[in-house]
């Protein structure tokens, strides 16, 4: 890691110390299925603004097989990416001598995908001679409400997509917390999963939500995995089999059944969610006091039940529930951009050595000097290679096609 200050900001706590015009940061984040590129401006105050963000979604080209493959969506990165980068850049208006660093998704991910956006980054920064800023996926996800909502440390956030859920206290840039995960499936995954099972079209998230808006929830009593519990993890695949099983039961399966079985699975899921992030949120008061937000962010905060139990929760412990637009909540090139300005405010930038990770706990993410992170900051540049590239390469989400 090198320190490369942006003039008129302090390294301690990123502020106006002098002149500063705005920074000006790429973003390009392509560790899953989106191929992704955004321009963003961070005033010296703090305040973000996107100037671009452009998403090419893959999920026609994975549909066929229900489910992400790696090696196609890193062969769709490589065709799309210089073109979503271009088109960041011209919707911004800009030339790359006007940026100020070029932040790029450095895992954790599908690793062949990480290492497409990663090395174009490396090529921009080295041409361009300006800052490489490695950004954690997550880290991106956690700092997003920041530039929406410009939410103030420290929060608590609820993170669920296809390929991560976790309940993080985020008490600083680099300075993040774990507070509960998944066991086995992620919330998203399960959702993918019930709607493949049910014959619903791919990404089953939203084809779900649809179904179960008209089903009758009360038709199947479905267990609801560690609700109660004292910890706030979570646990999905006994839902998911015990749902198999109904759906068995009662083969073949009408129109009306699916709708029902849809409601049966959305309604479990979700008052698991509200019992898991109160669990959550407690745990938060306990060791940070206070959070100044819950912030919902991935995929899955789309959907509206989900999205009300949260308000719901966030009533019950006195804090305000914070969900960005659904653009900034799925993948997309903005928050990797803005979480590149937030570690650039603070000279948290990375060198051509930055590794791609396949795996990167938050809690490996290095902060600034007395901010150091819970677990053992690494910089991506110290990352051991057997967390790079490897036989891993079918990355975080389990496998060579997910689910
Ligand atoms: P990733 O690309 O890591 O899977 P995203 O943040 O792009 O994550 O989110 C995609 C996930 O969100 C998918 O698993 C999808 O099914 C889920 N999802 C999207 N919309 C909804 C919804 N309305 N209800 C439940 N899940 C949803
Ligand atoms: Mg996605």
């Amino acid at each position: 890691m090198s320190l490369a200050l942006h003039p008129g900001y302090t390294a301690a706590e990123g502020v106006l110390t002098g002149d500063a015009t705005p920074m000006l940061v790429l973003g390009i984040e392509t560790t899953c299925d989106e191929t992704a590129a955004a321009v963003v401006e961070r005033a010296a105050t703090g305040a973000g603004r996107i100037l671009s963000d452009v998403v090419l979604s893959q999920i026609n080209e994975h549909a066929a097989f229900g489910g992400v493959v790696p090696e196609i969506a890193a062969r769709a990165h490589v065709e799309a990416l210089d073109t979503i980068i271009d088109k960041a850049m011209g919707k911004a208006q800009l030339g790359f001598a006007a940026l100020d660093g070029i932040a790029v998704a450095a895992g954790p991910g599908l690793i062949g995908g990480v290492l497409v956006g990663l090395t174009t980054a490396k090529a921009i920064a080295l041409v361009t001679e300006k800052p490489l800023i490695a950004v954690n996926h997550l880290e991106a996800h956690a700092l997003t409400a920041r530039l929406t909502h410009a939410t103030t440390f420290p929060y608590c956030l609820f993170l669920a997509s296809g390929g991560h859920t976790q309940i993080i206290a985020v008490l600083g840039v680099g300075n993040y917390v774990r507070l509960g995960t998944t066991l086995d499936d992620a919330i998203g995954e399960a959702f993918d999963k019930t709607g493949k099972l049910l014959g619903l079209g791919y990404p089953g998230g939203p084809e779900v939500e649809k179904q179960a808006t008209a089903g009758n929830a009360a038709r199947f009593a479905l267990p609801r995995p560690m609700l109660g519990r004292a910890h706030a993890d979570f646990s999905l695949s006994g839902l998911k089999t015990a749902l198999r099983l109904e759906a068995e039961r009662i083969a073949p399966l009408g129109e009306e059944d699916v709708r029902d079985l849809c409601a049966a699975f959305q309604q479990s899921i979700v008052e698991v969610i509200a019992d898991r992030v109160r669990m959550g949120l407690k745990a938060f008061q306990e060791r940070h006091g206070r959070p100044t937000a819950l912030v919902a962010a991935g995929g899955v905060a789309a959907n509206d039940a989900v999205r009300q139990a949260l308000q719901r929760v966030a009533v019950e412990a006195s804090t305000a529930l914070v969900v960005p637009p659904p653009q900034l909540c799925t993948d997309n090139g903005a928050m990797i951009a803005w979480a590149g300005a937030e570690r650039l405010a603070l000279g948290l930038t990375d060198t051509l050595e930055a590794a791609a990770h396949a795996r990167w706990p938050l809690s490996e993410v290095r902060g600034v000097g007395t901010a150091e992170p819970a677990g053992k900051a690494v910089s991506a540049a110290d990352q051991p290679a057997s967390k790079a590239a490897g036989p891993q390469a079918a990355g975080t989400k389990g496998g060579s096609v997910r689910p």
